[in-house]
């Protein structure tokens, strides 16, 4: 290198002095003019005529004439050394700009090359360094006989937070997982970020499969437990992770990945935490199925429908209600959980007609059950695009009006976020349905970001508090923390409170002692199909509600199954 900048120093100094050089004859030539013409001149001067004995005269007795003599050579001189320093100089200017230049053209392309494998956003490895770095491992694995497993995260709900807040905060949410994740990683780990809010982590030698990965699982939910701060404000975040492990659960990195997600898909749907691969999942693999299109012939040809699961009172164990979930027999799949299909209705649009259609459905079976004389009511759950969807309002109102059923008798769950993503709509239209008469609950209390200021200015009439805390309350005390807290906001607050996912006594109890209003779970059923209700009300011995005298005729309560 060193060699190389002399060598190229001292070529663009020969060109540059080359060029100087010139310039130091024509200054030459131009002395040697001027002596000749002095010369000429002085003779003239001196012998009154211009001849060459005068002028060999003058040159021999004329000090300034020497002194003049003496000028070309002194300048060809000075020029020369002038002309090699200042080419000297000029190159290695030249020579520094240009490693400068190329200094700054290796730093961008390593910045490109960067761009290439690197999220600009977190700075972890995108997935195509992620995909890089699972092959080397699995090929360094495969030759030392070690084990490695693959963790994939993906945070739960991002979407809705991300518009929730602003797009800063949500940056700023997932640089913190990314620096979170970065924390617990080993240097021999890669931690990656292969997906909007979804994450990476290659563990290499893992010990013994799963065990292993159980605890780093557990690590990463633990790092994630500690409140978010974005632009100073507070927030939750919590992800779903699925686990493979390296051979047990596929040779290469595509498969390993890939069951990576389904078992991710797995965890979320339980809503476990995290879950490691297991076969079973791929029944479930949201990949597989390709939906919208077979969601929507489902939907006209008539294969989905309800089940209703019950509600109960806790102060008197009365019928509260019952709550309508769809469901969808896939021909492949046999039944695809709405926790699954209800976001791909979503994302497709398809849910305006889903949704009008389990108000269709509810509505007709409330008015066959009125025909026996049992009128409870139902809750039906409804996204966050119907809340902006006019004709709604007039479907519904229309259908009550037909059936001659109470709107009281309807509640419409929703869940929190999906009245922020949508504040000024959602607020409008749950005024109107309000004002008719119709209730609102707000569905998986807890797991949103709404603001309670904001809350309580809707008109709501209850909250339920998401299963998530109440199927582990007892074992779980900052979860029963949790249940006692949105208790007391919501009574606080004027509101009926219910708890989903109650699954043992042992919950619906001590939901007993907090003043709880309201279960619903599978201790009490599963949701079941609306001819199995009548039977499971009269083996269960369950009280029904008291029912206003000018709504329906006494000969329709005497015909009461109960
Ligand atoms: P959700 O509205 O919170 O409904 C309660 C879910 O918890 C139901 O799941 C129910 O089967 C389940 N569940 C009830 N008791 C227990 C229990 O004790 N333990 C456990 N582990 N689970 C219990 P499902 O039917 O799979 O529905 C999942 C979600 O899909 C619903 O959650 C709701 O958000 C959505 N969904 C269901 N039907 C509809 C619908 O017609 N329209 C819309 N927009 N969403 C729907
Ligand atoms: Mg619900
Ligand atoms: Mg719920």
């Amino acid at each position: 290198m060193v060699q190389d900048t002399k060598h190229i120093l001292q070529g663009n100094a020969k060109v540059l002095k080359a060029d100087v050089s010139r310039y130091a004859v024509y200054g030459v030539v131009i002395a040697f003019g001027a002596i000749f013409i002095a010369t000429l001149l002085l003779s003239h001067y001196e012998t009154g005529s211009v001849s060459l004995s005068g002028a060999i005269a003058v040159q021999k007795s004329n000090v300034a004439l020497w002194i003049l003599d003496a000028m070309p050579f002194v300048f060809a001189l000075w020029g020369q050394y002038v002309g090699s320093m200042i080419a000297y100089e000029a190159s290695a200017l030249v020579i520094d700009q240009t490693n400068e230049l190329r200094a700054q053209a290796t730093a961008l392309r390593k910045e490109a090359a960067h761009g290439v494998t690197h999220d600009t956003l977190t700075g972890l490895p995108n997935r195509t360094l992620v995909m890089d770095r699972l092959n080397q491992a699995i090929a360094a694995a495969h030759e030392k006989d070690q084990m490695l497993s693959v963790i994939l995260i993906d945070l739960d709900r991002f979407s809705e937070l991300n518009n929730a807040l602003s797009r800063h905060q949500g940056d700023q949410a997932l640089n913190q997982v990314a620096a979170r994740l970065r924390g617990l990683a080993r240097d021999t780990d890669t931690v990656g970020r292969v997906g909007a809010d979804e994450f990476v982590l290659i563990v290499s030698r893992t010990s013994t499969s799963e065990l292993d990965s159980h605890r780093i699982a557990a690590s990463i939910v633990e790092a994630l437990k500690t409140p978010f701060l974005l632009d100073g404000v507070k927030v939750d975040i919590q992800a779903s992770m699925g686990i493979t492990v390296f051979p047990t659960h596929g040779g290469d990195a595509d498969s390993l990945l890939q069951r990576a997600e389904v078992a991710m898909y797995a965890a979320k749907r339980d809503k476990t935490g995290f879950a490691v691969y297991n076969k079973k999942h791929e029944k479930n693999n949201p990949r597989k199925i390709t939906l919208a299109g077979e969601l929507r012939e489902s939907l006209e040809s008539g294969v989905l429908y309800l089940q209703y699961q019950p509600k109960m009172t806790l102060n008197n164990m009365t019928l509260e209600g019952v709550e309508a979930l769809l469901r969808w027999p896939h021909p492949e799949h046999t039944l695809i959980s709405p926790a699954e299909f209800i976001p791909l209705a979503e994302r497709t649009g398809l849910i305006r007609p889903v949704t009008s259609w389990v108000i269709d459905q509810s509505l007709e079976q409330l008015s066959r059950w009125g025909k026996k004389g049992f009128f409870p009511s139902v809750s039906i759950n409804i996204s966050a695009q119907d809340l902006n969807n006019e004709e709604l309002f007039d479907h519904l109102t229309g259908l009550l009006a037909s059936y001659g059923i109470d709107p009281n008798r309807i509640v419409l769950e929703i869940t929190e976020t999906s009245i922020m993503l949508n504040e000024e709509h959602a607020t409008n239209m749950l005024r109107r349905l309000s004002d008719i008469g119709v209730r609102i609950s707000i569905d998986d209390f807890g797991t949103g970001y709404s603001s309670l200021a904001h809350l309580s200015e809707l008109p709501i009439y209850e909250i339920k508090i998401d299963r998530s805390f109440v199927q582990d309350m007892d074992t779980n005390p900052k979860h029963a923390k949790i249940v006692r807290a949105i208790i007391d906001l919501g009574h606080n607050l004027g509101l009926n409170v219910i708890a989903e996912g109650v699954s043992k006594r042992e919950i619906k109890d001590e939901l007993q002692t907090m003043r709880c209003d309201a279960i619903q779970g599978f201790y009490l059923s599963v949701p079941i199909s609306p001819e199995e209700i009548p039977n499971w009300l009269k083996q269960n011995k369950v009280r029904l509600p008291y029912l206003p005298v000018d709504v329906y005729s006494e000969n329709e309560k005497k015909r009461s199954i109960v």
